[in-house]
């Protein structure tokens, strides 16, 4: 993977002030830490990202810290209360983080220019700093953190040279410099690259999906936060008036109890309709997503909490009207009428697909507009270019001008 490969893609002028940036990078050391090797966005962004950024000669590379059982529990129960669903972590709990943390702090070589930890899971590991810009990543919903939470972390985050947040909104006070940078989609991973009309009808074929009528789709976990069923009451109401189906498609969850509950729910609502399809989707399902995304007339995400919902970008950049919950980082990529619609009840998502479903002509106006945006904001390219741009700005701190 080289830069080469998003030209016609990109904008010119964003792959230009990439090669510039790296250009006065090349060959400085840039580390990234972060708590898994698979799974989850930061992994798949890291997979993607590295690689280009070797290819432009920065000497980029990705560490992964090793935790136990016990510290991943941990970690999970600060990352819930930081997204301000649980209280803190006992003192043992604290502990065990902090003895993790140090160990891998022995055990890894961080010497670098520039440093990006991400997420709270290595945060400790800036106590190695001597030397370098460290940068302490934020991929979560931190705006509403449990306070006691927030204040243990708080004390690791002040530590680093910058914060970066995906959302203003999660931004926090602290005597740092802090960066708004969302998260992005790569237009050439599996999960996004364009796919055949052949290649979408046979998995919806597979699935057992006929494409007979409008399908409305919602990729995500199965997730109280992402309302599955309050999906499925607004399938309801639409389709006293208009022919169509519904697909709920998400990985399953064996290790996740919540994650159980909401599927029995969703299956108990859904039984007996042979319009709704609920997909339980094995892990690395991109092309599978890919091609579902493409065959669906609209997407929906009704979350009602969010971080960034990379979901509605991976179906923006489809040219599919997204209508999705006003939440977390969805408003930055659904503008209200310009590029899906934004709503905050089953009434309103079911008005919404209504208006949709009389007036393609509409839906594809947005969908347009849709994949415009996320060309120009929300692709891995322009995320590249952010990070090399902060890294020179933080060397640069006392100019005015990045010099490139
Ligand atoms: N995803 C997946 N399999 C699934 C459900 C979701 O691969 O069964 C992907 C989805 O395409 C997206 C990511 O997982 O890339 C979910 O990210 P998002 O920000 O939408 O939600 P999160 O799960 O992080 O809350």
């Amino acid at each position: 993977m080289i830069l080469d490969d998003y030209r016609g893609i990109a904008d010119q002028g964003e792959l230009r002030a990439i090669e510039h940036l790296a250009g006065a990078l090349r060959g400085r050391r840039f580390i990234h830490v972060n708590s898994t090797a698979t799974g989850g966005g930061v992994a798949e962004l890291l997979q993607r990202m590295i690689p280009l950024m070797k290819s432009l000669g920065i000497d980029a590379k990705w560490k992964v810290m090793k935790g136990t059982k016990q510290f991943f529990e941990v970690t999970k129960r600060i990352h819930n209360s930081l997204q301000g669903r649980e209280g803190p972590p006992t003192k043992k709990m604290w502990d065990i983080y902090e003895s993790v943390n140090r160990r891998n702090a022995e055990r890894l070589d961080l010497d670098a220019d520039c440093v990006f930890i991400h997420d709270p899971q290595p945060a400790l590991l800036v106590e190695k700093k001597k030397r370098g810009i460290w940068v302490w990543r934020c991929h979560i919903d931190i705006s509403r953190p449990n306070r006691v939470t927030w204040y243990l972390l708080k004390d690791l985050v002040q530590q680093y040279d910058a914060a970066i947040f995906s959302v203003a909104r999660f931004a926090q006070s602290l005597p740092l410099a802090q960066f708004m940078i969302p998260p992005s989609i790569d237009p050439l991973s599996e999960k996004n690259v364009d796919l055949t009309e052949e290649e979408v009808n046979a998995v919806f074929e597979r699935f057992d999906i006929p494409m007979d009528k409008p399908v409305l789709l919602q990729v995500s976990r199965f997730d109280p936060f992402k309302d599955p069923l309050g999906v499925i009451d607004a399938f309801k109401l639409v389709r006293k008036y208009h022919p169509c189906r519904l697909v709920l498609a998400g990985g399953t969850a064996t290790d996740d109890p919540e994650g159980a509950r909401v599927l029995d729910e969703v299956r108990e609502k859904a039984e007996g309709d042979p319009d709704i399809h609920i997909l339980l989707l094995p892990p690395f399902s991109d092309r599978e997503i890919n091609a579902l995304q493409r065959g669906a007339t609209i997407v929906l995400q009704k979350s009602t909490r969010e971080g960034f919902g990379l979901v509605v970008a991976e179906a923006l950049w489809k040219k599919k009207p997204v209508i999705a919950g006003d939440v977390g980082g969805i408003p930055l990529q659904v503008i209200d009428g310009v590029t899906g619609y934004l709503v905050h009840s089953v009434e309103g998502t079911a008005f919404r697909v209504r208006q949709l479903l009389q007036n393609p002509h509409k839906a594809r106006i947005l969908g347009e507009a849709g994949r415009e945006h996320i060309r120009r904001n929300f692709l891995i390219t322009g995320h590249i270019r952010n990070y090399l741009a902060l890294w020179r700005a933080m060397e640069d701190k006392d100019s005015d001008l990045i010099y490139v």
